[in-house]
């Protein structure tokens, strides 16, 4: 038996194709800080404190590539072919390749045969 896949492709949940999201540090920075009041130094020592402050003293990168999609900005995966027209809304034969064969004959068969019985009646 043979399984047929089509790749699947779909924007990343994570970073909605943005291909980078904000670090974490900065994220519970803004969301502990929402109102921004704070001074450089104010927010330098939240970092401190938070133990978000690098060995060479630096803050960390506002945003990072994103983990999920390792910053290609979309998700591939792969989908059984039969359950991907599923999901298009179309509904597939059961006998796939050979029902195919079997039309396509039927297809080609109707001219030939209507003037094959009539040549030999
Ligand atoms: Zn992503």
């Amino acid at each position: 038996m043979t399984t047929y896949y089509v790749q699947r492709v779909d924007t990343c949940p994570v970073c909605n194709g943005a291909k980078k999201t904000k670090h974490p540090a900065w994220y519970q920075f803004e969301t502990e800080n929402k109102e921004g009041k704070l001074s450089f130094k104010q927010s330098y020592e939240w970092f401190i404190k938070h133990g978000w402050i690098s060995e060479k003293n630096q803050l960390p990168p506002e945003y990072i590539t994103c983990k999920n999609c390792d910053g290609e900005g979309e998700v591939v995966d792969y989908e059984d072919l039969y359950v991907a027209l599923l999901e298009m809304g179309l509904k597939p034969n059961n006998a796939s390749s050979g029902q195919r064969e079997s039309s396509a004959k039927s297809d080609q068969s109707i001219p030939g045969a209507s003037t094959a019985s009539e040549g030999e009646q």
